[in-house]
């Protein structure tokens, strides 16, 4: 029986080439998404992946969202945390709103999306959880403290989630990416790009699909000794 996995914001950018990876190994695929229902089509048109519109920052929405997937797909045996937003501006000119959009949708997403699916995972005896972070999580950036906040609070959470679930199946690990070229990216200025590619070992943008991979190999059934670590993939940026 194939495994049904969900990855939030699944629809374009990283979460998109995450999904193609994951039916690619055979899972039954869902994704989730915030409004963009132009590129929601598109994908779903192109992969015949469902896509379900839901705002992960929502508790409710999340719980309800899952129910609704479980009761039209099937049980959630893999969640993929990956919906994320930025709302960048130094402390001075950042707004309390930007701090708590950050965190509510970054982070609070995950709690979400665990208290929706952790039960059911439990009682089957298998789950996975990967969960984004980021590179700005793992070294702090300028003008980003509620997205390195939060990012580095999807690290600690995972560290904690991975010792509650080890003794169900449950794994729970995070992919810290560094920069890959996505919508996300594209937002960056380009004087600003260009010193961030100049400080990259490996000299170019990350691709979507190399996050991907990492998440087809944390989620795999071989990857079930693997669990509360953190992967970095980010062509040599942040090294420790
Ligand atoms: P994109 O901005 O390209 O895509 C974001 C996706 O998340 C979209 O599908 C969007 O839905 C969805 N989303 C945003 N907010 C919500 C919400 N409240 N509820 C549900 N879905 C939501 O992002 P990337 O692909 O670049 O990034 C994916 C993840 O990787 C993020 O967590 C990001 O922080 C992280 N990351 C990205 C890096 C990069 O260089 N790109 C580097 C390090 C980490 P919709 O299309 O409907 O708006």
């Amino acid at each position: 029986m194939s495994r049904v996995a969900i990855v939030t914001g699944g629809t374009r950018g990283i979460g998109r080439a995450i999904c193609e990876a994951l039916q690619a190994q055979g899972r039954t695929v869902v994704a989730n998404y915030a409004g963009n229902e132009e590129k929601a089509r598109a994908f779903s048109d192109a992969t015949g992946i469902k896509s379900y519109k839901w705002n992960v920052g929502d508790h409710e929405a999340c719980i309800e969202g899952c129910a609704r997937v479980e009761a039209e797909v099937g049980p959630i045996d893999i969640v993929v945390n990956n919906a994320g937003i930025t709302r960048d501006g130094t402390l001075l000119k950042m707004s309390y709103e930007d701090w708590t959009d950050v965190l509510r949708i970054n982070l609070g997403g995950c709690f979400n999306m665990a208290k929706a699916t952790f039960a059911g995972m439990k009682n089957s005896g298998w789950g996975r959880f990967v969960n984004i972070g980021s590179i700005n999580g793992q070294a702090g950036q300028y003008g980003q403290v509620n997205y390195a906040a939060a990012k580095s609070g999807i690290h600690g959470f995972t560290k904690a989630l991975a010792q509650e679930g080890a003794r169900y199946g449950i794994t729970v690990n995070a992919i810290a990416p560094g920069y890959i070229d996505t919508d996300m990216v594209a937002a960056v200025p380009e004087n600003v790009l260009e010193k961030i590619v100049a400080r990259i070992p490996v000299g170019r943008l990350g691709h979507a699909d190399e996050i991907a991979r990492g998440v087809a190999f944390l989620t795999s059934d071989e990857g079930g000794f693997v669990t509360g670590s953190t992967m970095s993939i980010n062509g040599g940026q942040h090294m420790y």
